[in-house]
């Protein structure tokens, strides 16, 4: 049977851990070349690795996707090395401001929170993510080949949520964000969609997997579980293969249900 993404050059940020690292290897499977791109160069040098096990071109990069200078030379880069950009899943982001750092979640009311962890929050998780597919678009535009571009939004982005405020309005701005592109890149054969996932195991959500029971939490979860990193990256595969060709300015919900109401 042929492959769902033989030959397809695909750039995944935060390629390093969780959601996005299970991407990168579930589109190596399915015959794609990745550029794993994250802040941590060792963790992504790990997923490159995995990916060329799997037979594929892989190549790691450093980048800070808030960085509009490093998101640039991020994708001329992969263009110059490996010809193209076909696909994009933009998956880097925090969950809040102090997210990988030592020390106490930024969980607070928003008439407490800071505006720097505010102002942080939206640039790693909306600027990075409109840097990222503009350059990716610009690059789609000029190769003349179409292109997916999928964006990893959250359930948040629908779910009013206390404690986490800038989280979910960074995400309900990546969801407009995509629908906006989606219309103005039809044109190009460019769809672009969203993927809102609800609890995943992945190290952003390990302290909710370390508590002794998680049932009060999963009660908000019809199917009253988390979901698998690889459910989400085979959301994304959908998104990026012939299958999903139709969808544009879309949000799939890998989230148990949660969303649904
Ligand atoms: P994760 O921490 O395992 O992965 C996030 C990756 O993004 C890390 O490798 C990190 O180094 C990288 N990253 C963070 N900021 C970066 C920056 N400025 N530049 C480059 N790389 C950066 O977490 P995850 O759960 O895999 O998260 C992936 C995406 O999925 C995030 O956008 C997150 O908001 C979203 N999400 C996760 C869940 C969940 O339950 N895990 C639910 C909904 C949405």
């Amino acid at each position: 049977m042929a492959l769902r993404l033989e030959n397809k050059n695909a750039l995944i940020t935060g390629g390093a851990s969780g959601i996005g690292r299970a991407t990168s290897i579930r589109f190596a499977e399915e015959g794609a070349n990745v550029f794993v791109a994250d802040r941590h160069l060792a963790a992504a040098e790990e997923t490159a690795a995995s990916v060329r096990q799997l037979g594929r071109k892989a190549i790691a990069h450093q980048v800070d996707t808030s960085d509009e200078a490093q998101v640039n030379a991020m994708v001329d880069r992969m263009v110059k090395e490996l010809g193209g950009v076909d696909i994009v899943v933009a998956a880097a982001g925090i969950s809040h401001a102090h997210y990988g750092e030592e020390g106490k979640a930024d969980i607070m009311l928003l008439s407490e929170k800071s505006f720097a962890n505010w102002k942080k929050v939206l640039s790693v998780n909306l600027d990075g993510v409109f840097l990222t597919d503009r350059a990716c678009a610009k690059a789609m535009i000029k190769a003349g080949k179409g292109g997916r571009i999928i964006n990893i939004a959250s359930a948040a982005a629908r779910l009013p949520t206390p404690g986490v405020g800038e989280y979910a309005v960074s995400k309900a701005g990546v969801w407009m964000l995509t629908k906006v592109l989606a219309t103005e890149l039809a044109p190009y054969n460019i769809t672009a969609n969203a993927i809102g996932p609800g609890f995943i195991k992945t190290p952003m959500t390990a302290e909710i997997q370390n508590l002794p029971d998680v049932t009060p939490l999963m009660q908000r979860v019809p199917m009253n579980r988390m979901g698998e990193p690889v459910d989400v990256a085979n959301t994304a595969l959908f998104l990026a293969s012939e299958e999903g060709r139709y969808y544009t300015g879309s949000i799939l919900h890998p989230d148990g249900g949660i969303t649904m109401q």
